[in-house]
């Protein structure tokens, strides 16, 4: 039987196996937690499955906005002046993304792919209990200008079966009762009927039993991945703080961590951390049933189960600086402020901090690297798990065709 590891059990990981071994693979996983999706992005993000709202984060509008960031006058947003060639490279890569002409193409690409991820998680989600729920998203514009561009984009993403349409302020009440006790004004709303939400880390829970009874996927918690080995051009091993593992083929999902492990096998991925953070809050009556975003405060809102998610914030910084009380803080207050009723706020509160793996497209990154052996499947920025499903199965061919064709 053909082996391979997987690096990462977080979303993409795990979605990774499951398609290798559906492929026939034999394989083993190798993560440094103790259990799946528990130290990453893939824990405790917005819990979207957004397969419409795939907008690419550099845009004309992010980097006429990139003053405000740098001088911190916008809560949702902080950059920080990073003195290091390879964020120089990742920055000028960015702002190169950010004319309206690749904005469009990078947001319909990544559509495209979660189109397709849709469907594959269509098959796949009778099978997990992860607090599936099928009930559309509104995005909420606080300016005419926002509803402007929000409707030329919408217009395009409908060619491709989106289906959005832009509600008034009393039709998107009408749709969604919990908007009722908005705590600001919106003056339009944008509803796209099929997107959908779910719990990433049950989901991954769930995915492992479906691994080890289906498939025999073998786990390696507790084992932290230092270096990837490579000699004359192939993937030998890699080394861990349990020891040396050998490998002659391998894949790359680490998530935000992914740049410095490939770089030790003279990979280079264009990857940077964008730390955000998360709350969950026992929902209330006045919870919203469809998700909502607040476009204009970066803000998300999911209904999981009986629980209320609440996402945002991005920081891009120098180095991960763990956990901050002020900026969970201002999230905390941005949601209260937004949605006041929807929660028990004042009760208990799960605070979380995770990094998006961005790439200057906010594409991710499939396929070959230079390395024989080692592949990739790493850089799903905002939406790694609306996207985990798709980038699976283009993962799985490409190891397929790479062992054809080595
Ligand atoms: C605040 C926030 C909100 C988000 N909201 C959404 C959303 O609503 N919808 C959406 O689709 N996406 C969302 N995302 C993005 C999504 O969560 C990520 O793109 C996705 O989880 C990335 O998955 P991953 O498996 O690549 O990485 P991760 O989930 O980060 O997993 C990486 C794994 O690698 C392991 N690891 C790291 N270093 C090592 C090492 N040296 N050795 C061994 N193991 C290691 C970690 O333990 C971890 O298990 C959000 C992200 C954030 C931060």
């Amino acid at each position: 039987m053909r082996e391979i590891t997987v690096l990462g059990a977080g979303v993409v990981g795990m979605t990774s196996a499951y398609e290798l071994a559906r492929k026939g693979f034999a394989v083993t996983i190798v993560d440094a937690a103790a259990s799946p999706a528990e130290a990453g992005a893939s824990f405790g993000n917005g819990s979207q499955l957004s397969y419409f709202y795939t907008d690419a984060m550099a845009s004309p509008s992010m980097a006429a906005s990139l003053p405000k960031y740098l001088l911190g006058r916008d809560p949702a947003f902080r950059l920080e002046v990073i003195l290091s060639p390879r964020f120089l490279e990742w920055g000028l890569r960015f702002l190169a993304n950010s004319t309206q002409a690749r904005f469009e193409r990078n947001t319909i690409d990544v559509l495209k792919l979660a189109m397709h991820s849709r469907k594959e998680f269509a098959e796949l989600s009778g099978r997990i209990a992860f607090d599936h729920s099928r009930t559309g998203k509104l995005n909420l514009y606080s300016s005419k200008e926002g509803v402007e561009k929000a409707r030329q984009l919408s217009d395009l993403k409908n060619r491709f079966g989106a289906d959005q349409a832009m509600l008034t302020p009393d039709e998107a009440i009408a749709r969604e009762p919990a908007l009722a006790h908005y705590g600001h004004s919106f003056v339009g709303a944008l509803w796209s009927p099929y997107d959908e939400s779910g719990d990433s880390h049950l989901f991954c829970l769930g995915l492992r039993s479906i691994l080890e009874s289906d498939f025999g996927v073998q786990f390696k918690f507790n084992t932290r991945i230092i270096g990837i080995n490579a000699k004359s051009g192939r993937l030998t091993s890699l080394t861990t703080e349990e020891g040396e593992i050998p490998c002659s083929k391998a894949v790359l999902c680490l998530g935000s961590w992914t740049a410095p492990i490939a770089r030790s096998a003279g990979v280079h991925v264009p990857i940077w951390p964008v730390q955000g953070y998360s709350m969950t809050v026992a929902a209330t009556a006045h919870a919203p049933s469809s998700n909502i975003t607040d476009v204009s405060r970066k803000t998300v809102f999911c209904r999981i189960g009986n629980r209320l998610r609440v996402a945002g914030l991005a920081d891009i910084r120098r180095e991960n600086v763990g956990f901050r009380k002020d900026r969970f803080s201002t999230l905390f207050e941005t949601a209260r402020g937004i949605l006041p009723k929807a929660g028990q706020y004042d009760e208990e509160v799960s605070a979380w901090t995770g990094s998006r793996p961005v790439t200057p497209n906010s594409q991710p990154i499939v396929g070959r690297s230079k390395v024989n052996g080692l592949l990739l499947n790493c850089g799903h920025g905002t939406l790694g798990w609306t996207l985990s499903m798709a980038t699976a199965k283009v993962l799985a061919e490409s190891a397929v065709n790479s062992i054809s064709g080595s």
